[in-house]
């Protein structure tokens, strides 16, 4: 029980230990808590501890989690691959923000279907600076592409890039993705689009959350740090057939 919030403490040293190496304060920091197969009850004690930005990777998950977390306070981000056929429900279970937007296809629909519901959304775009087959996001020479055409749908705001670093011990290897999606930001920000102001950077996870914050994270996602390990393999998540 007491775990996740010993857990939720550590972390949050590591990001502030992190923000101070590299002359940051630490509110420009924000924990989001990676939930996928956590369960709705070890969910409510991070966000009884006040921590209230989660993120599922599946559209399935966030249906099952949906009744017992709806009256308590939190915000919803979504961070898997998200399929055109499941936009419906994204909607209907209150995501403020999808940061995996990694194609115009998905873009154009996910326009539709707020435009019809009257509403609009924040969204990251998700590129892929792995270079990593088994990931999703837009291959980094496409992301301004990408923005360019996102820009012109009025009901989705960008407001910051999402990526998955690479899984290595070598740490420059690392270094170098999170370095890359800073460097996309700063050239789509050149660009001077209109309703375009991707200031967060959301890159970081329980073992290269330091890297990430010296390079300018604003969003760490971090998940088997605070709830620990998971019966499924990120392999579940992220090797699934590209749709
Ligand atoms: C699971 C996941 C995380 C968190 O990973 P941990 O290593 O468990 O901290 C972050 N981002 C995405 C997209 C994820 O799928």
């Amino acid at each position: 029980m007491d775990t996740i919030i010993q857990n939720l403490k550590h972390v949050q040293q590591r990001i502030d230990e992190a923000c101070k190496a590299a002359g940051r304060d630490p509110k420009e920091v924000k924990l989001l808590l990676a939930t996928k197969t956590v369960s709705p009850e070890r969910i409510q004690q991070a966000l009884a501890a006040g921590y209230t930005l989660i993120a599922e990777n599946k559209v399935q998950e966030l249906k099952e989690k949906y009744e017992a977390l709806k009256t308590t306070p939190h915000t919803n981000h979504f961070i898997g691959h998200l399929q055109t056929n499941k936009i419906k429900e994204i909607l209907r279970y209150e995501v403020s923000c999808v940061e995996s937007l990694d194609r115009y296809d998905l873009a154009e629909k996910l326009h539709q279907k707020l435009s019809q519901a009257g509403r609009e959304m924040d969204v990251f775009i998700q590129v892929n600076t792995s270079g990593e087959e088994s990931k999703f996001g837009v291959a980094p020479e496409a992301a301004l592409e990408l923005t360019r055409q996102v820009a012109q749908l009025p009901t989705l705001h960008i407001r910051g890039l999402m990526t998955i670093g690479l899984f290595s011990a070598e740490e420059d290897k690392v270094r170098k993705c999170f370095q890359l999606l800073k460097r996309i930001q700063q050239e789509i920000i050149a660009l001077n689009l209109p309703d375009v102001q991707p200031q967060e950077l959301s890159m970081g996870m329980s073992g290269d959350l330091e890297i990430a914050i010296a390079e300018g994270a604003t969003i760490v996602r971090v998940g088997t740090a605070i709830f620990g390990q998971r019966i499924y393999p990120d392999s579940y998540y992220w090797n699934e057939q590209k749709a």
